[in-house]
């Protein structure tokens, strides 16, 4: 980058002080800032026949006057102009809102030319501007910058009319000449220009393209180079597993494992005995069996001398985990022992110091396993389950338990490759995209909240059929307490239904950890048929006999999150249902609730769920991590994402690459992020 461009924008004759600070604002700093600091979208002043404008889009139309201007005012400031004009042989209805100086300017017969929305069902334009006369725009495109403070339309147009003038010859090339032939893209500087100064919409659309290709590119080169990084410079622990007792282990499991349980053990256990650390990323639905695998790495681990840690987001999960990990393991000498908030006093410190003289194997919790007391004697791999869930510093302050222990992430989400390959693009990825033979796929209805009394007759069928069923109630975001409370409304809702028949449970995150243990006892003990709750229940929890989940409004919840919902059943050999009650009022969500119906795939509807909510949405707002690019778009511009991830990757791969000018411009990307010293980094 050529460091002219890194000035601050107040070396250009034109910015002073006071503007610099207003651009200070928008985070533009330097030159180069302003250069890129892209319109969001630009205004059309072609002159379009009104056969072919669509309903509410903005057009510009030329046109005779028809009618007298008239003028009503409402309110203290507010008024609306309307009149009638001919375009072409159409008579329609122009509306201007407050701006009722533009009245004298409106003459019988005269042509003007305005600027506005369409209504095709009025036949009405609601204008913005106008210009008496034929259109006299000298261009047809303007761009619109998303603007703050001080900062006016035609202030910004200046000021970066002023950086194009004054610096726009140092705009350098920064892709290699044979990806800019290969790809037949638009020069940088020409991209740049078309951006702000556009002819005409091929020109913005071929400018765009480079530009996206190259904020790929770059931010491919940066993840890959990262990971090789990582690779090269993370010494890890060689973890000379003993095969023999391993094998014997994965005999003794009660079913064998899928060939993508297979796969996935052979990555981990690879990664294990290698010397560098592992950093890998372990994506497989539901019920797809990720368990196992995560005991058969412990044990191995285990067996090389080392102690494991798996940390969940939930104590119900790490219950469950711990035991079925005990039930595995236990048979074969390994001790496993479970922490978490609620064991409390002398059993707390036992644990701990057995932890910390190496009479535990492998430690199960929550996030109790990061406080400052957990000390491990010996900790080579730690797991996460849910991996999202937990914060990058959290999972630092776990791995950092021990010395370069070799670390799995494991998630249920399915992440979209789009997002994977962005995202993760740092660390290993290992899926297992095969389920356990012989699982009934889940059927799915979609139903109205008014044909709930239908829906509790088919829970009833089930439950006579000596099933179980899980009834997810409405959540309700930031408010804990409606949720709570919604969950016990709709508990005496079914408890008076289901009277002298079946019993109802009832869980929420109100409950304490012991209450919890007790509902989910008897919920698993088949001593409570149905289980009324909010989405605690959400991760991991298994009860195979349940066959049927019944989820309240469920157009509030996230198709990924729905999904993972719906895994709580279809765990056994049973027929089970899903049933969502939803009435969503947009097209889109009636389309989310059809899909669900339509696929039992996570993948699938991982895809969708990017592709209606946006790569901002499918973490959570609150979720950092996520890449933010200044034109590109994850979703839509996917096939230039991947084109650059195969380039990067070749590039990466090359060995000219480490001295050629591409390598100086990632170096100085890296370069406050550590990695060049040779800092860890998450
Ligand atoms: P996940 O954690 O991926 O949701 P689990 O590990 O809890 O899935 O597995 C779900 C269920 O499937 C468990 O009851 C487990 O014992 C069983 N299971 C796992 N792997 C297999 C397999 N290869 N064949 C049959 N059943 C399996
Ligand atoms: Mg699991």
């Amino acid at each position: 980058m050529n460091p002219n461009l890194k000035q601050s924008v107040l070396v250009l004759k034109g910015i002073g002080e006071e503007t610099a600070e207003n651009l200070a604002e928008m985070k533009i700093y330097t030159i180069q800032d302003l250069l890129e600091y892209f319109p969001y979208r630009y205004e059309d002043y072609r002159l379009r026949d009104l056969v072919d404008v669509k309903h509410e889009e903005k057009v510009t139309l030329e046109g005779k006057v028809h009618s007298e201007p008239s003028l009503a005012y409402y309110g203290r400031k507010k008024s609306k102009l309307m009149f009638r004009m001919f375009v072409g042989q159409y008579l329609i209805k122009v509306v201007f809102f407050n701006q009722p100086y533009l009245k004298n300017k409106i003459v019988m017969n005269e042509t003007i030319t305005i600027t506005g929305k369409w209504d095709a069902h009025r036949q009405t334009i609601t204008a913005s501007e106008m210009q008496s006369g034929q259109n006299n725009k000298t261009k047809d495109f303007e761009p619109v910058y998303s603007l703050r403070g001080k900062i006016t339309a035609k202030g910004m147009r200046k000021f970066i009319q002023l950086a194009f003038q004054q610096y726009g010859d140092y705009i350098e090339e920064t892709l290699p000449l044979s990806l800019v032939n290969k790809y037949r893209l638009v020069n940088r500087k020409d991209a740049l220009k078309a951006m702000h100064f556009p002819l005409n919409q091929e020109s913005v659309k071929q400018a765009r393209r480079r530009l996206v290709y190259e904020e790929f590119l770059q931010f491919q080169l940066k993840m890959q180079g990262l990971r090789k990084f990582e690779r090269e410079h993370s010494p890890g622990l060689e973890q000379n597993y003993q095969e023999t007792k391993v094998n014997k282990f994965i005999e003794s499991l009660p079913f064998p494992l899928t060939n993508a349980q297979n796969r996935v053990v052979n990555e981990i256990l690879t990664d294990l005995k290698s010397p560098l650390r592992m950093n890998r990323l372990l994506q497989g639905d539901v019920g797809s069996g990720k368990t196992v695998v995560a005991a058969i790495g412990l044990y191995a681990s285990v067996t090389a001398g080392y102690q494991g840690a798996l940390m969940v987001p939930t104590e119900i999960l790490a219950e469950q985990h711990s035991e079925s990990l005990k039930r595995l393991l236990e048979p074969f000498g390994i001790k496993c022992e479970l922490l978490t908030s609620s064991i409390k006093g002398k059993r707390r410190r036992e644990i701990l110091q057995a932890l910390a003289d190496g009479n535990v194997d492998i430690l199960i919790g929550t996030h109790a396993l990061i406080q400052d007391e957990v000390t491990f004697h010996k900790l080579g791999f730690v797991i996460t389950d849910e991996q999202h869930r937990f914060g990058v510093e959290q999972r630092r302050v776990l791995r950092e338990k021990g010395e370069n222990p070799d670390v799995l992430f494991m998630t249920a989400t399915p992440i979209p490759r789009t997002l994977a390959i962005t995202v993760f693009g740092e660390m290993d990825v290992s899926i297992i995209d095969e389920m356990p033979a012989g699982r009934k796929a889940i059927e799915t209805y979609w139903a109205k909240p008014e044909m709930l009394e239908r829906v509790l007759s088919f829970v009833e069928k089930e439950l006579v059929k000596g099933h179980q069923a899980y009834v997810i109630c409405p959540l309700i975001e930031e408010s804990d307490k409606l949720d709570v409370q919604n969950a016990i409304d709709v508990h005496t809702t079914l408890s008076t239904y289901f009277q002298n028949r079946f019993k109802v449970g009832l869980m929420h995150g109100r409950l304490s950890s012991e209450e919890k243990d007790t509902v989910m006892k008897l919920f698993s003990g088949n001593e409570v048929q149905v289980l009324v709750s909010t989405t605690v229940v959400e991760v991991g929890v298994n009860v195979p006999n349940a066959t049927m989940m019944v989820i309240y409004d469920a157009e509030r919840f996230g198709l990924s999150q729905l999904h993972q919902l719906r895994g709580r059943v279809g765990r056994g050999s049973e027929q089970s249902y899903c049933i969502l009650l939803a009435d969503p009022k947009t097209e889109v969500g009636q389309e989310r609730m059809r899909i669900m119906t339509e696929t039992n795939d996570g993948f699938v509807l991982s895809e969708k769920d990017l592709e209606l909510r946006g790569p901002g949405d499918f973490f959570g707002k609150k979720q950092s991590g996520l890449p933010e690019f200044k034109l590109a778009d994850m979703v839509h511009d996917y096939r230039a994402l991947e084109t650059a991830r195969n380039d990067a990757s070749l590039m990466i791969q090359s060995q000219a690459f480490w001295t050629s000018k591409e390598y100086e411009y990632l170096r100085s990307q890296l370069e406050n992020t550590g990695v060049l010293e040779g800092e860890k980094l998450d």
